[in-house]
């Protein structure tokens, strides 16, 4: 893990309405809620992404009320609940997918 060019804290940074639209084709309204992917369907648009103060981009499911469900969190957790994968997958699947993108990259040159 200590040959990767970014980590985790990088891609928390990481425009989260850019790479769920990159990745999963969905897109952000203009008051940036997206309709919910984990409660379909979603037909007013329920799950709000944003910025947080310290740079970390987050989403909070409006929808799921209680209980012991997550409802709220940052990239690592949204492609862990998509994917239906652990956190500890989810992870290292971003900090390959990411890296990978900039080894790409560094080819071209
Ligand atoms: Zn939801």
């Amino acid at each position: 893990m200590n040959n990767f060019l970014l980590n985790l804290e990088d891609i928390k940074k990481y425009d989260l309405r850019k790479y769920i639209n990159e990745k999963y084709g969905m897109e952000c309204n203009s008051n940036n809620m997206l309709h919910c992917p984990f409660h379909p369907p979603d037909r007013n648009p329920s799950l709000s992404i944003f910025e947080n103060y310290d740079g970390i981009w987050m989403w909070v499911d409006h929808h799921v009320l209680g209980g012991e469900e997550k409802r709220s969190g940052t990239i690592i957790d949204f492609v862990a609940k998509i994917e239906n994968i652990s956190i500890k997958d989810a992870c290292i699947k971003l900090l390959e997918e990411f890296n990978e993108k900039i080894w790409r990259g560094k080819r071209k040159n």
